[in-house]
Parts: structure tokens; sequence; C-alpha cells
């Protein structure tokens, strides 16, 4: 997952805040992780990528964000 992509599914209000039930608005300091597992039996390297955001919900009174990887878990279909 990009920031580009992470960004189209905020404008597309895929994400939902668990609060006030209203498409999340805008995010913060999005990082991607990536991680090589060196497994140690050949020329095999494992790549083990994430992302970790700040959500922030921003309708207003609502108050709520969340620093997560598990961003996942907010999007509704
Ligand atoms: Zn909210």
């Amino acid at each position: 997952m990009s920031e580009t992509k992470f960004k189209k599914l905020i404008a597309e209000k895929k994400l939902i805040c668990p609060q006030c039930k209203q498409p999340i608005k805008t995010f913060d300091k999005f990082i991607e992780m990536t991680s090589s597992i060196w497994d140690g039996a050949g020329d095999s390297n494992h790549q083990v990528s994430g992302s970790k955001v700040t959500l922030i919900c921003a309708n207003s009174p609502c108050t709520w964000t969340e620093r997560t990887e598990y961003w996942e878990n907010y999007i509704q279909n």
C-alpha cells in the first residue's frame, strides 16, 4: 500500500470512523514499513511490508484519531 493509494481510499470515503460512523476525512504521517527476512536456507529473501498511519476523523465535533498499522479494519465495503 502506497501513500497515493491510501489517499485514494480516504478520498473515496472508504474508511469509516468507529466513533461517529462518518467517513474519515484525513490522515497524517503515513509510513511504509518494509523488512527483509533472511531465512538462512539459500537465496530466498522474504519481504514483509505494511504501513502505519495516523487516522484523523475530522468530522466536527468528533475528535477521534488513531495511530495504527491495522487501518484495514476501518475499511467499509
Ligand atoms: Zn468520527
